[in-house]
């Protein structure tokens, strides 16, 4: 893909919409994600945030609707996007780092040189030590760790992550959340992070986009997050900005959960 068009958003949706069968999951979807932007989305569970995912990430066929990524029309599997999903996808007969090592490996990089190139990703993401250990052997987090370095390490344009801590305990959390921002400071790529945690969304993003409650869920809000960079997540939540935007969200977004709660119960 010609990337010449760094003036354009990284992804743009006109119009998107998704039916599955008779079911519309999303329908007129507007969204615009600036180069170097890091957005939240939230919503209620099942609205169709991973669904909104998936359009970006091309796994999904028979998208109604614009699908732009700088500026060029999506066909196929999106070749500048790098994707996390809840559930770890880690080969379990594999070496962590081979695990790090294998998106290297898949285009053609000689095995020597992935390993290594491995081995500085393992470092970064603070697992150095563990490059032996497969993955039944890694704590939650650890794993999270790892699936962070398979993905960065090919260097995406766009990074998707779909509640990608949600499994994890509150402190292992509040880590990998301190972790990411670190890691996303030293570059600043696009980055898409799925969540239904809306203190979790505040404390990373610089935008927080809020959904509406399925079906035909659709971005009902957007609220910029003007709270100083870099950011500590245990101590950013205790601020009166934080405080304020959290109220200002929750009287959007909470709405929509209890409509959510209303239909599936
Ligand atoms: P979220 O990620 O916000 O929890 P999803 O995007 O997974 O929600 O799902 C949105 C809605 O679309 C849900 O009602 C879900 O049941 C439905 N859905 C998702 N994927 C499919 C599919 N492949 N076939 C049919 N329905 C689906
Ligand atoms: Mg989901």
């Amino acid at each position: 893909m010609n990337l010449d068009n760094l003036s354009e958003p990284s992804i743009s949706l006109k119009d998107v919409a998704v039916q599955f069968g008779q079911f519309t999951a999303v329908r007129e979807v507007n969204l615009d994600v600036r180069e170097g932007e890091f957005v939240a989305v939230v919503g209620p569970t099942g609205c169709g945030k991973s669904t909104l995912l998936n359009v970006i990430t091309g796994l999904l066929p028979h998208v109604l609707g614009k699908v732009m990524v700088y500026g060029k029309p999506l066909q196929g599997l999106n070749p500048v996007a790098g994707y996390m999903l809840q559930q770890d996808a880690l080969l379990p007969w594999k070496t962590a780092l081979d695990n790090v090592a294998i998106g290297l490996v898949f285009q053609g990089v000689p095995q020597g040189e992935a390993r290594e190139r491995a081995r500085r990703w393992m470092q970064k993401v603070g697992l150095s030590g563990f490059e032996a250990r497969y993955p039944h052997q890694l704590s939650g987090g650890q794993k999270k760790r790892v699936s962070m370095a398979q993905m960065l390490i090919l260097a995406p344009k766009i990074v998707l992550m779909d509640e990608p801590f949600s499994a994890l305990d509150v402190h292992t959390r509040h880590l990998m959340q301190n972790e990411l921002l670190r890691l996303w400071q030293e570059d600043r790529k696009t980055l898409i992070f799925i969540t239904h945690d809306l203190e979790e969304a505040i404390a990373l993003a610089d935008r927080v986009v809020v959904i509406s409650a399925g079906p035909a869920a659709r971005p009902i809000a957007e609220i910029a997050i003007n709270l100083p960079r870099p950011r500590i997540v245990e101590e950013i939540n205790m601020t009166d900005d934080y405080i304020r935007l959290y109220r200002e969200i929750w009287s959007i977004l909470g709405a929509e959960v209890e409509k959510s709660h209303a239909t599936s119960f």
